[in-house]
């Protein structure tokens, strides 16, 4: 067995441009803060396989391997689309991971780490232009003033109705805008999560003091129930812990329920190389990881989403929204420098019916 501490993952409210690509972070929502500033994936590689709508940026966890030189930098980015009917058990096509990685000395950032000055010049002129909504690489722009990106015309027509309608007029007049920002404009908000910082660290034994667990495990019961179809066979009543009760159980469950008490707002889950604490008993041999597209070598569990992270990011509760039991992460186990810039992982999402 794997006795390494695994990494848990935990969101704090944390001001837009602390999470600037120049700091590395790991995070939750708002716009993608991309690694390679310049090789960026293609708005088709980033639109939904079932309904082509532009898939949105769900969170980003900066993991890099620290004995290999050319993953000095890495994050890993995930992007998921927000209709709830591309959303189907056990099937994560409406999701994509991507993986990238840099060397220390690298085309975009210093050596040193950088001084968190919010004034601090970091010029985006020479890097491809990103869409004013959702941060993903822009195509094409507006018309009239030239000044603002989009990745999809389906962007561009929201920014207008939200508010770029009022500010074309005044960018026509102005001779610089900068086109790069990462922060979350109004019209954004509408269409993308809720940003967060996500911090990652070792998970401790003992249960947490400082939240209250029943109120936390409710949320999660409830959420959870909301979303339960079939029922679930192997209950055994005398194996329910108290905030499990009601809930139709496997043993597997059961195990995550425990396990997940102990730090019931956690999203993530991080522990590489071991292997994930799924939700429910995998019942269609569900777990097929193909080997490295680019390498061809393994893939190896890296860590995993938890479906508490929907509820900061309020979606889940509605009918026909998105959601997940487990969201888990499989990646090259050599993380390989082959391939694009942003090169495709291997995600299975596990529902818990
Ligand atoms: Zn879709
Ligand atoms: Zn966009
Ligand atoms: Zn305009
Ligand atoms: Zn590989």
């Amino acid at each position: 067995m794997n006795s390494k501490p695994v990494d848990i993952g935990f969101l704090e409210e944390k001001e837009s441009w602390l999470l600037h690509p120049r700091f590395f972070p790991s995070k939750v929502g708002g716009k993608p803060a991309w690694l390679d500033l310049k090789n960026l994936p293609s708005s088709k590689e980033l639109t939904c396989k079932k309904c082509n709508d532009p898939l949105i940026f769900l969170c980003q966890v900066y993991a890099p391997y620290e004995d290999k030189s050319d993953s000095f930098h890495r994050s890993i980015f995930i992007f998921i689309c927000k209709n709830g009917s591309c959303c189907q058990s056990n099937c994560a096509d409406n999701i994509i991971v991507l993986r990238c990685q840099l060397s220390r000395r690298n085309d975009f950032y210093s050596f040193e780490p950088y001084k968190e000055d919010e004034n601090e010049e970091f010029p985006m002129s020479d890097f491809p232009k990103l869409c004013n909504l959702c941060g993903t690489r822009a195509p094409s722009h507006c018309s009239k003033c030239k000044k603002t990106y989009y990745c999809s015309r389906k962007h561009q027509i929201l920014d207008w109705q939200k508010g770029h309608k009022e500010d074309c007029s005044n960018l026509q007049q102005e001779t610089t805008f900068n086109a790069n920002n990462f922060i979350v404009t109004e019209a954004g908000k509408s269409i993308l999560f809720k940003e967060w910082e996500l911090i990652v660290d070792e998970e401790d034994e003992e249960e947490a003091t400082n939240i209250d667990t029943n109120k936390e495990m409710e949320k999660l019961t409830k959420l959870l129930q909301e979303k339960k179809g079939g029922s679930l066979s192997n209950i055994d009543d005398a194996e329910l812990e108290q905030y499990t009760r009601g809930l139709p159980v496997d043993k597997v469950f059961n195990k995550f329920s425990k396990r997940i008490a102990r730090h019931p707002e956690q999203v993530l889950r991080y522990d590489r190389g071991g292997t994930p604490l799924w939700i429910t008993e995998n019942k269609n041999a569900l777990i097929h990881v193909p080997n490295c597209q680019y390498c061809e070598g393994e893939r190896q569990f890296e860590f995993q989403i938890m479906p508490q992270l929907l509820n900061f990011i309020n979606v889940g509760l509605e009918n026909n929204s998105i959601d997940w039991g487990v969201l888990a992460i499989y990646s090259c186990k050599n993380s390989c420098n082959q391939g694009p810039a942003y090169k495709e992982e291997h995600i299975i999402k596990q529902d818990l019916n």
